[in-house]
């Protein structure tokens, strides 16, 4: 029985296939950041083979570029911890009236807006005021 692989078959596919793909032509595609066309080049064609993707860039060099530095940015914040800044609508426990806080409150602690919260703890006001 005869179980080897047909190597020459093989070698004649391959170089088929190959010669297939190197007929690339330029291509339009739709960046879906913008929705302008782009070119897609048969060197990055040639490219996107030799790295074995097989799925075509989805935006424009701009839009690509400019998703990078967003991800740069966002990792670079996240580094230096910056915290995004937060605002959490909340209704005043005491006047009830609408306020934000940026923070998160904890479950079942009143939260106060901030005339409420001064009135409260008025040494807040004059601590302010001697200094
Ligand atoms: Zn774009
Ligand atoms: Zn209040």
């Amino acid at each position: 029985m005869k179980t080897q692989v047909d190597t020459e078959n093989l070698k004649e596919f391959n170089e088929k296939t190959f010669a297939d793909q190197a007929d690339f032509k330029d291509k339009n595609i739709l960046c879906i950041d913008c929705g302008q066309d782009f070119v897609w080049s048969v060197g990055e064609q040639a490219f996107f083979r030799d790295k074995g993707l097989t799925n075509p860039p989805k935006r424009c060099k701009d839009c690509k570029h400019a998703k990078n530095e967003r991800i740069a940015s966002i990792a670079a914040a996240q580094a230096a911890g910056v915290k995004q800044r937060i605002e959490v609508a909340v209704h005043c426990a005491k006047c009830q009236s609408y306020t934000t806080v940026p923070f998160y409150p904890s479950q079942g602690r009143p939260v106060l807006c901030r005339s409420c919260y001064l009135e409260k703890h008025p040494t807040l006001i004059n601590g302010n005021f001697n200094k």
